[in-house]
C-alpha cells in the first residue's frame, strides 16, 4: 500500500511534494516523539493540491494529520504507520495587509514570527504571542485556538480570526475569507474548525485582525507579597493605562529559585526570595515605575525590579521561557487550566494543600499568563510520577469548575486530554462534538483519534 500511495501523491504533487523515509526522517520531530512516525508526508504547495490530497485520501481511505510547526504539547499531531502527514510548511505566504482595515490574509503554514515581523513594518501587531513563535504555524495556532501572553488583551486566536478557508476531509472547499468583524449569515461554520485540532478539516488560509502595536515595551520583574496582591496590581495597571500594559505573567517562587538557580543568576535569586513572582510588560516606563511604586507603599507586591536593558530582560525572560523544570524533575505530569482571577490566588493555596496531603514529596510549580487566569501547573517529584496521573489529576481539577475554570485552557485536547474531557464536559455537548465529526468526516480519516475517539 504504501508504495501505492507513495506513486499516487507523487503523480499530484511531484517528487518534491512527497517525503519518506530518510528524507523525511531528516525533518525536525518537534515536541512529540510520535509526530513523524507515519513515516510518509505531503507537503502541498497551495489549496488546489490541498483539495487533490484529502480526495485521494477520502477514495483510498487513507488518514492525515495536519501538522504546522509540531509545537503542540498535547500530542495532537502525533502520527502512526498507515497515515499521511499533510506538512503545511510550503504554503507560507503572506498574501495582502490591508492597512487601513488592519487585516492580514495568510497561508496557514506561515510562522507567527514571520507573521509579526512582515505586520510590525506597516505599524500594526498581531496582537497574539507565545514562546514557540519562531515555529508555531498559524494554521496549528487556529487548530488549537492558541492563546499565549497577549490573551488577556485581545483573546485567544478564535478572537483574531475573521475569515478562513477550509478542505473538508472529501476534498472539498469552504471558502469563508471574509475580512469585517461584522458577517452574520446564519451558523458560524469556521468556529467550528478553531480549536478542532485538525479533525473536522485542513486550514489552508486565513484573515486575521491586526492591532496598533503599541511600540517597545519596559518589563518589570516583580516580587508578588500575594497573588491576590499582584492581580490588584495587574487590574490598576490595565484601568490606567489603558491597552499599554502588554503582559502579565506569573511564576511561582519554587519555578524561580529553580530556573535561577540552572542559570547562574543568583541576584535574581536573592531579589525574589520565597515570594511568586510576575513580569509584566509596558509600554510606558515612568507610568509603570509610578504604579509599582504606589502597590509597594499599598504593600501589594513585596519588590519591583525595573529591567535596565536587553541583558537584564532576556535574563528575566529566561526564567519564565527555559524549560528548568522538567530538566530537572523529568516524567511530572502537566496541566493547562483556566481560573478566574478572583478565585486564583485562593486556588493555588488550596491545590498546594491538597498536595501536601496526598503525597508531601510531590512538588509543585506553576507559570502562567496571569491577566487570563491560565496556569500552567506542574507536579513532580525526585523521581518519575507518571504513575499518579489519574489521582493528581483529580487534586488540580478539584473545585475548578465550581469556581468557573476549565480543565483545559489553550494547549488544546490532542491525545493527553481525551480522559479529562470525558470525564468533565457537559454530556449533551460530547454528544453533539461526536455528531459533528461524523458529519463533517463521515469516513474518519482526519486527524483520527484526537480529541474525540468517535466509534460507530
Ligand atoms: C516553547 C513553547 C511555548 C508555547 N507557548 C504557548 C502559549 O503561550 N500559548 C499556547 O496557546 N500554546 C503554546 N505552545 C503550544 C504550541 O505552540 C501551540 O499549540 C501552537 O498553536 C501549535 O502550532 P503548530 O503550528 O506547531 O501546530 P502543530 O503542533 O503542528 O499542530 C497542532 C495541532 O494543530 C493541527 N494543525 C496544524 N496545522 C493545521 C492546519 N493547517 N489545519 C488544520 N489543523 C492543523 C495538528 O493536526 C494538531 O492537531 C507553546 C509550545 C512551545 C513548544
Amino acid at each position: 500500500m504504501l508504495d501505492k500511495h507513495i506513486e499516487s501523491l507523487t503523480s499530484l504533487l511531484g517528487p518534491n511534494g512527497v517525503k519518506f523515509g530518510s528524507d523525511l526522517a531528516a525533518y525536525d520531530q518537534g515536541f512529540d516523539a510520535s509526530n513523524l512516525l507515519a513515516g510518509l508526508a505531503a507537503l502541498p504547495r497551495d489549496t488546489h493540491q490541498v483539495s487533490e490530497i484529502l480526495g485521494y485520501c477520502s477514495a483510498a481511505g487513507l488518514s492525515i494529520v495536519p501538522q504546522g510547526g509540531r509545537t503542540g504539547l498535547s500530542g495532537a499531531a502525533g502520527s502512526s504507520a498507515g497515515q499521511l502527514i499533510v506538512m503545511m510548511q510550503a504554503m507560507a505566504q503572506i498574501v495582502a495587509i490591508d492597512t487601513v482595515s488592519q487585516t492580514v490574509l495568510v497561508e496557514a503554514g506561515c510562522t507567527l514570527e514571520a507573521l509579526e515581523t512582515a505586520v510590525r513594518a506597516h505599524g500594526l501587531t498581531c496582537g497574539i504571542d507565545l514562546g514557540a513563535r519562531g515555529t508555531a504555524t498559524i494554521g496549528g495556532m487556529i487548530a488549537t485556538n492558541a492563546g499565549g501572553q497577549e490573551a488577556f488583551r485581545f483573546g485567544p486566536m478564535r478572537q483574531r480570526v475573521l475569515g478562513l478557508e477550509v478542505v473538508l476531509s472529501d476534498g472539498r472547499v469552504l471558502n469563508d475569507l471574509t475580512q469585517v468583524i461584522k458577517a452574520n449569515g446564519g451558523y458560524d461554520v469556521k468556529q467550528l474548525f478553531i480549536g478542532s485540532e485538525g479533525t473536522l478539516g485542513l486550514i489552508t488560509r486565513a484573515c486575521l485582525r491586526l492591532a496598533p502595536y503599541e511600540g517597545e515595551a519596559v518589563t518589570a520583574f516583580v516580587a508578588a507579597e500575594s497573588l491576590d496582591g499582584a492581580i490588584h496590581l495587574f487590574r490598576r495597571l490595565e484601568a490606567r493605562t489603558q491597552g499599554r500594559l502588554l503582559r502579565a505573567e506569573v511564576m511561582n517562587a519554587h519555578h524561580v529559585q529553580l530556573s535561577v538557580k540552572d542559570h547562574g543568576e543568583a541576584a535574581l535569586g536573592t531579589f525574589a526570595g520565597d515570594k511568586d513572582c510576575v513580569i509584566f510588560e509596558h509600554t510606558d516606563a515612568a507610568m509603570l515605575e509610578e504604579e509599582l511604586g504606589r502597590a509597594l507603599e499599598d504593600r501589594l507586591i513585596a519588590d519591583a525590579l525595573l529591567c535596565k536593558n536587553e541583558k537584564e530582560r532576556a535574563a528575566v525572560w529566561k526564567i519564565r521561557e527555559d524549560w528548568a523544570v522538567d530538566r530537572a524533575y523529568p516524567k511530572g505530569l502537566w496541566f493547562d487550566i483556566s481560573v478566574p482571577l478572583s478565585s486564583l490566588g485562593r486556588y493555588v493555596e488550596e491545590l498546594a494543600a491538597r498536595l501536601r496531603s496526598y503525597n508531601p514529596a510531590f512538588h509543585l510549580f506553576f507559570i502562567g499568563h496571569m491577566g487570563d487566569g491560565n496556569l500552567h501547573v506542574t507536579v513532580n517529584a525526585d523521581h518519575p510520577i507518571t504513575d499518579q496521573y489519574k489521582p493528581v489529576t483529580k487534586l488540580v481539577y478539584e473545585g475548578l469548575k465550581e469556581i468557573g475554570g476549565f480543565f483545559s485552557a489553550e494547549h488544546g485536547i490532542g491525545v493527553e486530554k481525551r480522559e479529562a474531557l470525558l470525564a468533565e464536559s457537559d454530556p449533551v455537548r460530547l454528544a453533539l462534538m461526536q455528531d459533528i465529526k461524523r458529519l463533517l468526516d463521515p469516513k474518519g480519516i482526519m486527524n483520527p483519534d484526537k480529541v474525540l475517539q468517535v466509534r460507530d
